[in-house]
């Protein structure tokens, strides 16, 4: 077991800390500028309700790609694997998750993997509900009931400053929806899709995540199934194969284990039958990972043999 202590989980944070300074902070969305580049805190949750954290754990960072996972879960829950699959493909796309290149070139013309933008654009389409307030309700709900935590919710600014500059997402949209992989109102998908990116969580919310896709779907601490476990399993895969961007390949050889990030910093990572990880570091590297977040889990896979290969 590693870390069962929190000053023994400073010990590798304080070295893995010194990277932030190697990193930049996304800017992109402009909200998002404002994150502090130093910052780094990580929380560890144990399959028996127990965890440890270093670093300011209060610290929230909004979820961005990390939600692209969560919204898979639902809609796998919500309408079943083949429905969901018949809009999204498989394949990792070795290039930028905001790429539109591959979009045109894949025949049929869907998105590669549910992770990408353009994929994740079109599994937050098939969230059900009958209106954009409803289908957030909804996938809110889910992440409260994840963290179980109910005080989360998700930052207007950041939404509204994605929203405002989504262009990129808005073109994908709309070359979906001439080749018929989604069928709503292009404003009504971002401004889902935006709310979704913005919720905000800590890092002992994204490790209590890790936990429930660490057991196959299980609450660690009500016992509870949240998911089926053949829906955390093909979620656990896509975060292997494309959870960290196009440095996926990277981190399965150097950390080993499921997880996935988002451009705020964030890393959720679950370690099969063992723990869940979260991670809020928001310095990026050149890929768009937290770069002192991927040097604790280097430092973290080698020293507790944590690789699942
Ligand atoms: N909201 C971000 C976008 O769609 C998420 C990107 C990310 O975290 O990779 O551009």
């Amino acid at each position: 077991m590693p870390c069962k202590t929190n000053s023994e989980l400073e010990t590798f944070l304080k070295k893995a800390k010194h990277y932030t300074k190697m990193g930049k902070v996304a800017d992109y969305i402009p909200a998002l500028s404002k994150a502090n580049r130093d910052d780094l805190s990580i929380a560890i949750y144990f399959p028996d309700g127990k965890y440890v954290s270093a670093g300011n754990v209060k610290e929230k960072i909004t979820l961005q790609s990390i939600s692209k996972v969560l919204t898979l879960a639902l809609a796998l829950i919500q309408r079943g694997e083949e429905l969901v699959f018949s809009k999204v493909g498989y394949e990792p796309t070795g290039d930028p998750f905001n790429s539109i290149v591959k979009l045109e070139m894949s025949k049929p013309s869907k998105p590669l993997n549910p992770m990408i933008n353009a994929g994740a654009l079109a599994v937050t389409h098939m969230i059900k509900g009958n209106s954009v307030e409803e289908r957030f309700t909804s996938i809110l709900s889910f992440i409260q009931l994840l963290t179980g935590n109910k005080e989360i919710h998700y930052s207007k600014e950041v939404a509204q400053s994605e929203f405002e500059t989504s262009h990129l997402n808005r073109s994908l949209c709309y070359f979906m929806k001439q080749h018929g992989i989604i069928d709503e109102n292009v404003e009504e998908l971002l401004d889902l899709y935006t709310k979704q990116c913005a919720i905000e969580v800590d890092c002992l919310d994204l490790a209590r995540i890790g936990i429930v896709f660490a057991l196959g779907g299980i609450d660690p601490v009500t016992k509870k199934r949240i998911m089926p476990a053949h829906v955390a399993r093909l979620c656990k895969t896509f975060m292997v194969t494309c959870g960290m961007y196009n440095a996926s390949g990277e981190f399965a050889v150097r950390v080993g284990i499921p997880a996935k990030s988002g451009v705020s910093g964030g890393i959720l990572g679950a370690v099969p039958n063992r723990f869940g990880i979260g991670i809020s570091g928001p310095a990026l590297d050149d890929k768009g990972n937290s770069v002192a977040g991927v040097k604790l889990l280097e430092m973290l896979a080698e020293k507790y043999s944590l690789s699942m290969f």
